[in-house]
Parts: C-alpha cells; sequence; structure tokens
C-alpha cells in the first residue's frame, strides 16, 4: 500500500466564503510521484506536469452542478468544489483507494510520461455531428462541445454519435475528451 497515513481536512475555500460548497485536501506522509504516470496511463482526460510532479483532472460530470477539479500532486491529493462536506470527504477517500489500487497493479500498467493538452470547444465540435438536433438537452452542437470540455456533458448525451456514420469520429472523440474516472 504506498499511502496508509494521511491527514484530511475539508473546509470551504477562503476565496469563496459564504459559497455552499467544499474543498478537501489529504496530506500525505509518503511520496506519490511516481505513481502520478501510471495514473496519467490510466484517467482519461487527465493533464500531467511532470516539472510540477503533478496531475490533474475534471470529474462529476454528471452532477447538476458541473464537474470539479481533483489534483494529485507529490505529498498531497485534493479535490474541490463539492457539494457538501461529506461528499468531499467520501470522494477523497475514494481518491486514495485509486492511488492504493493503481500502485498495486503498476506492473500490469504502461506508464505514461507526456502531457496530453485537453481540447478546445472547436476541436471537439469538428468532431461532432454539427445538425443541432437538442437531443442532447443543448441548443446547438458547439454548446455541447464547450461543456464537454468542461467535463459538465459525456459523450453518450448525444445520441447521435452512436450511429454507424459517425464511428470514426467518436474514437476521435473518445481519444481526446474529458471524463470522469471511476473513483472509489
Ligand atoms: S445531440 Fe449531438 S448532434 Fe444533437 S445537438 Fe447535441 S451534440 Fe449536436
Amino acid at each position: 500500500m504506498l499511502i496508509e497515513h494521511y491527514d484530511l481536512e475539508v473546509f470551504t475555500p477562503p476565496c469563496d466564503p459564504g459559497a455552499e460548497r467544499y474543498a478537501a485536501r489529504a496530506r500525505l506522509t509518503a511520496d506519490i510521484s511516481e505513481i502520478l504516470p501510471y495514473l496519467n496511463a490510466t484517467l482519461r482526460g487527465a493533464v500531467y506536469l511532470p516539472e510540477a510532479q503533478a496531475l490533474t483532472c475534471r470529474v462529476g460530470a454528471a452532477q447538476k452542478k458541473g464537474g470539479h477539479n481533483i489534483a494529485f500532486h507529490a505529498y498531497e491529493i485534493a479535490t474541490s468544489n463539492v457539494e457538501d462536506r461529506e461528499g468531499a470527504e467520501k470522494e477523497l477517500k475514494g481518491l486514495i483507494d485509486l492511488v492504493n489500487r493503481t500502485w498495486e497493479r503498476r506492473a500490469e500498467i504502461t506508464p505514461d510520461h507526456t502531457t496530453r493538452q485537453r481540447p478546445t470547444p472547436m476541436a471537439v465540435y469538428k468532431l461532432l455531428p454539427q445538425t443541432n438536433c437538442k437531443q442532447c438537452g443543448e441548443p446547438t452542437c458547439y454548446t455541447f462541445a464547450f461543456k464537454l470540455t468542461a467535463a459538465q456533458k459525456k459523450l453518450a448525451d448525444c445520441p447521435p454519435l452512436a450511429e454507424p456514420q459517425f464511428a470514426e469520429k467518436l474514437a476521435a472523440l473518445e481519444a481526446i475528451v474529458i471524463e470522469a474516472p471511476a473513483i472509489g
């Protein structure tokens, strides 16, 4: 097990007093920077910054108030913009489990040391059906592209993408878009 001991802190960010959103931080006694390339290989949409020994990711796309960020650093794991204290604490514990599970499976994973860029809404839009059919609940494909890049929508929310004529575009989208990793 890589993380055996940690101190957990749940708080309202000082830059946003009164907002009913919570952040949580686990301060670690072990250096987890060695696991970051393995997480980079397994968390789709993660952004890995080797020089900073940091990896960030968007999660919670399906939540009513949109996604939020999680960040892994050498001695810290943090999450922000969670709806309640309990949820923030639970999510952080899930992230610690994720690190420990990934550490145990590392022999089966090829580490990825590259930094991937998040796609722009325009890059995503170019791969969408561009019919503005509204089946995703958005008024236009561009609005959907914008929300997809912000992890507030999932590819599965666009039913036409499942049609055979869009198979190639769907595969290209799957390779670049940010979707929530499985935590816990
Ligand atoms: S469902 Fe897909 S094709 Fe239709 S508007 Fe939304 S993104 Fe565009």
